[in-house]
C-alpha cells in the first residue's frame, strides 16, 4: 500500500467518526429520521471532495461535516443536515444540482442552490457579482429560510478556521462578516451565532482593542466575581423565600459588545470591569414579572433601563424583561429576566421553528421573520444598480434601530440613518408622498434629518405637495425608495398618456381622421404591438412612437351630410375649444401646458414663428421655428403648435446689447427699457477694449413689445448691435 493511499485512509477514518456524531445527534432529535439517508449524503459529499484540501492540510470534507455537525446541534430536520453537508458539493466539484435534486428531493437541492455562489456571470465588476450573489441568498432565504441556517454555518466555521487565509482575505471575511453575515444572524434571532461571528470579526478587526479588553476583563475578574456575588447571594434568596424556582448566573459579555459600549459611552477600558451582568431564569412569564418586583424591592433600578421586551419583542422575536440597578457599593449591574423557553429561542432564534415542529410545544410565530426579508426583496425589485442594492440591503438588515414617537405617542421603528422623510414613509405611503415638512422636537427640520433614539416627529403633509426626484436622495429605507420610485413611474406614465392622447386628438382632427378612444382605441394598439390603448399613448407622449404612424391607421371622417348634422358638428367643436380655453392661462393650441417646455437655446416669445418637439420622456419642447437646433431633429418628432396665451402673461427672453464703452452707458439702457414699461430680470455686463457687451434677461409680453425695445435700444448712442439670445 503507497504512502499516499494510507493517508488518504486514515483521512476517510476520520470524516466517517465525525459523520458519526452528526447522525448520533440528528437521530436523538429526530427519532424518525431516515439515517441511512444521511450515510448516502457522506457517501456522495466524500467521493465528490476526495482528493481536495482545505487551507488548514484537513480534507475538504471536513468543513461540511462541521456545518452539518452545526445544524445539527441547532437540531434541524435531517435535510436541513444533509444540504449543510453538501452546500459546496456544487460549487467545487463536477456534481451537478440535479443529481442533488434526484437523490435527496428538490428542498435540499433549492437549499444548496441557495448557498451556491454565481460563478457563471462574467461582469468584469466584481461588485456587481457580490451584490449579484447576495440577492440570490436573499432570496432564496425568502423561499426557505433554512438557506440562512446553512449560510451562517458556512460562515461561522470558516471565521474559525480563518487563521489558514491570506491576510488580506482574512479581513475581507471579517468585514463581510460585519456587515452582512452578524446582522443576519441578529435578525432571524440566532444570538448564539452572531455573538460568535462578531467576536470573531472583531478580533480580526481590531486586534489591539482585542486584546485591551480580553486583558482588562483577566485582571479585574476576580474583583468583578466578587461584586456579581453581592447581588447575586440575597437575590437568589429572596427568590427562594418568594418560592420562585430560577436559575440566577453570571452572564458572560461579549468583547464585540463592550467595544461598542464603550464607543458608544466613550468610556475607557479602565471602566470595562464595572459591566456586571447577571441573567435570571424562571418556569413562566409570570414569574418573570414577579422576579422583577423582588429585584426592584433589593435594589434601587435606573429608571430610564427598564425595559420589557416579553411585551413587545423585538422583531427578531427576542423576548427578555431588562433592569439595571444600582449595587453596593454604587455599581451598576445589568439583569436579564426571562424564562427557559424564551432563553431558548433568543439563543437559536429562528432555528427553533423547526425545533419545535414535530412536538406540541407552544408555536411561535415565526412568519415575520421571512415576512420581512420577503418585503424588503418585494422593495428592492426595482434596484438594478449594485452599490445601491448593498447599501439598502445593509441598512434594512442593520442590526441598529432608532425608535422614534409621533405626536399621540405611538412607537416607530425604523432602521438607524432613517430620517424624517423615511419617517412619513413609514407612517403611510400617501404621508410620505405629500410630505410638505418635519418637526423633530417641535423643531422644523429638513425632510432629511436623521433621526435620533426618543425623537418626537411630526410630519406636515399638504394636498398640493409633490414628490420630488431628489427626495430619493433623502431617504435610506428600500420601503421610501420603493414608494417613490413606483410613484414617478405611474405619473410619468399618466403624463405620457394624456401628452400621447392630445397629439392624437389634435392631428386626427386636423387631418379630419376618426379616433375613438375606447375599445377601438385597443384593437388599434394590440394590431401596433402594445398590449393596451393607454400604453400606446403613452408611446407616443413620452416620444418613443411618432404620432405620424398612429394617424396613418385612423380611418377617414365620414362628411356629414345633412345640414343639422354640420350645424351639430360645428357647435361641438366650439364647445370643446372654450372648454380647452377654460383651463388654462398659457397654452400651446392642442396641447396641455403641463407637459410643455419652452427650449432655453432660442426663447421662444409669443409672435415668434414656432415648432414642437416631441422629447423623449419629457413632453413637448417648444423652439422658434428659426433655432438652428431643429435642423438636426428628425421631422417625425415635430409637431405644429401655435400660440394661445393669456393676455397677462410674460415671457422671459435675453437681449444682447454690443456698444462702444462709456461712462452712462448702462444707465442709459436700463432707462430705454424701463420706459417700455419692461422689468428687467436681470443683467450681465463686460468690457473690453472699449467695447462693452451687455446681457439683459426681459420680461415681455410678446414679439411686438420686444421689438418695439430692440428698435428703442439701437438708437441710443453708440449702440453697435441689439441681437436675441440663441445657443448654437
Ligand atoms: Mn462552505
Amino acid at each position: 500500500m503507497s504512502d499516499r493511499l494510507s493517508h488518504q485512509k486514515t483521512h476517510v477514518g476520520e470524516l466517517t467518526s465525525l459523520m458519526e456524531g452528526v447522525v448520533r445527534k440528528v437521530a436523538q432529535h429526530h427519532p424518525q429520521a431516515d439515517t441511512e439517508r444521511l450515510w448516502h449524503a457522506f457517501r456522495l459529499a466524500e467521493q465528490a471532495h476526495r482528493g481536495q484540501t482545505r487551507n488548514s492540510g484537513e480534507p475538504y470534507l471536513a468543513h461540511g461535516l462541521t456545518v452539518a455537525d452545526i445544524l445539527a446541534d441547532l437540531r434541524l430536520d435531517p435535510d436541513t443536515v444533509v444540504a449543510g453537508l453538501m452546500h459546496d458539493v456544487v460549487e467545487d466539484t463536477s456534481v451537478p444540482l440535479a443529481t442533488i435534486g434526484q437523490e435527496f428531493g428538490a428542498d435540499v437541492a433549492a437549499m444548496v442552490d441557495g448557498v451556491t455562489k454565481i460563478s457563471e456571470i462574467q461582469s468584469a465588476n466584481p461588485e456587481a457579482r457580490k451584490a449579484e450573489n447576495y440577492r440570490k441568498l436573499v432570496l432564496s432565504i425568502a423561499k426557505d429560510p433554512r438557506t440562512v441556517l446553512i449560510k451562517l454555518a458556512d460562515r461561522l466555521h470558516n471565521m474559525r478556521t480563518v487563521q489558514y487565509l491570506e491576510r488580506d482575505r482574512q479581513l475581507d471575511m471579517a468585514l463581510e462578516t460585519m456587515d452582512v453575515y452578524a446582522p443576519l444572524a441578529h435578525r432571524f434571532g440566532i444570538a448564539r451565532i452572531k455573538w460568535e461571528l462578531e467576536d470573531r470579526a472583531f478580533k480580526l478587526l481590531h486586534p489591539e482593542r482585542y486584546f485591551e479588553i480580553e486583558s482588562g476583563i483577566n485582571q479585574t475578574r476576580a474583583e468583578r466575581e466578587r461584586a456579581i456575588e453581592e447581588v447575586r447571594g440575597p437575590l437568589q434568596a429572596a427568590l427562594q423565600k418568594a418560592e420562585i424556582e430560577a436559575q440566577v448566573t453570571g452572564r458572560p459579555k461579549h468583547f464585540y459588545s463592550i467595544y461598542r459600549k464603550m464607543q458608544a459611552q466613550r468610556i475607557g477600558i479602565d471602566r470595562v470591569y464595572d459591566l456586571l451582568a447577571l441573567r435570571i431564569m424562571v418556569a413562566t412569564k409570570a414569574d418573570c414579572y414577579h422576579a422583577l418586583g423582588i429585584i426592584h424591592s433589593l435594589f434601587t433600578p435606573l429608571q430610564d433601563r427598564i425595559k420589557d421586551y416579553i411585551a413587545t419583542p423585538k422583531p427578531n422575536l427576542y423576548q427578555s424583561l431588562h433592569t439595571t440597578v444600582r449595587a453596593p457599593g454604587g455599581r451598576h449591574v445589568e439583569i436579564q429576566i426571562r424564562t427557559f423557553e424564551m432563553h431558548e429561542r433568543n439563543e437559536i432564534g429562528i432555528a427553533a421553528h423547526w425545533r419545535y415542529k414535530e412536538s406540541s410545544r407552544e408555536s411561535t410565530d415565526f412568519s415575520g421573520l421571512v415576512g420581512w426579508l420577503r418585503q424588503i426583496m418585494e422593495w428592492q425589485q426595482d434596484v438594478t444598480d449594485p452599490r445601491e442594492f448593498m447599501e439598502s440591503l445593509k441598512i434594512d438588515l442593520f442590526p441598529d434601530e432608532v425608535f422614534v414617537f409621533s405626536p399621540k405617542g405611538e412607537v416607530f421603528q425604523l432602521p438607524r440613518g432613517a430620517t424624517a422623510l423615511d419617517f412619513a414613509f413609514h407612517v403611510h405611503s400617501e404621508v410620505g408622498l405629500h410630505c410638505s415638512g418635519a418637526k423633530v422636537n417641535d423643531r422644523l427640520v429638513s425632510l432629511a434629518h436623521p433621526l435620533e433614539n426618543r425623537d418626537k416627529v411630526e410630519i406636515q403633509t399638504g394636498r398640493q405637495v409633490r414628490a420630488s426626484r431628489s427626495w430619493l436622495e433623502h431617504v435610506r429605507t428600500s420601503r421610501a425608495k420603493h414608494h417613490l420610485r413606483r410613484w414617478f413611474r405611474q405619473t410619468e406614465f399618466e403624463h405620457s398618456v394624456r401628452l400621447g392622447r392630445e397629439i392624437i386628438e389634435r392631428e386626427a382632427a386636423r387631418h379630419k381622421l376618426r379616433v375613438q378612444f375606447d375599445a377601438a382605441l385597443d384593437d388599434l394598439a394590440q394590431q401596433m404591438g402594445y398590449s393596451e390603448g393607454e400604453k400606446l399613448l403613452a408611446a407616443v407622449g413620452a416620444g418613443d412612437l411618432p404620432w405620424q404612424r398612429v394617424i396613418a391607421r385612423l380611418q377617414p371622417v365620414a362628411p356629414t351630410t345633412t345640414p343639422a348634422g354640420r350645424v351639430v358638428e360645428m357647435s361641438r367643436e366650439l364647445y370643446a375649444t372654450l372648454l380647452r380655453r377654460r383651463v388654462s392661462g398659457v397654452r400651446l393650441q392642442g396641447v396641455d401646458n403641463l407637459m410643455v417646455r419652452y427650449a432655453g437655446c432660442c426663447q421662444p416669445i409669443p409672435g415668434d414663428e414656432i415648432t414642437g418637439v416631441v422629447t423623449r420622456g419629457r413632453g413637448v419642447s417648444v423652439h422658434r421655428t428659426a433655432c438652428s437646433n431643429l435642423r438636426n431633429i428628425e421631422e417625425e418628432r415635430k409637431l405644429e403648435v401655435t400660440w394661445d396665451v393669456a393676455q397677462d402673461q410674460t415671457f422671459l427672453v435675453k437681449l444682447i446689447v454690443t456698444a462702444e464703452d462709456r461712462r452712462t452707458l448702462l444707465a442709459d439702457l436700463s432707462k430705454v427699457i424701463a420706459d417700455a414699461g419692461t422689468n428687467i430680470q436681470s443683467g450681465d455686463f463686460s468690457s473690453a477694449n472699449d467695447v462693452a457687451q451687455l446681457t439683459f434677461l426681459l420680461e415681455v409680453r410678446n414679439l411686438n413689445g420686444l421689438e418695439r425695445i430692440q428698435r428703442s435700444l439701437r438708437r441710443v448712442p453708440g449702440v453697435q448691435k441689439v441681437e436675441r439670445f440663441q445657443i448654437r
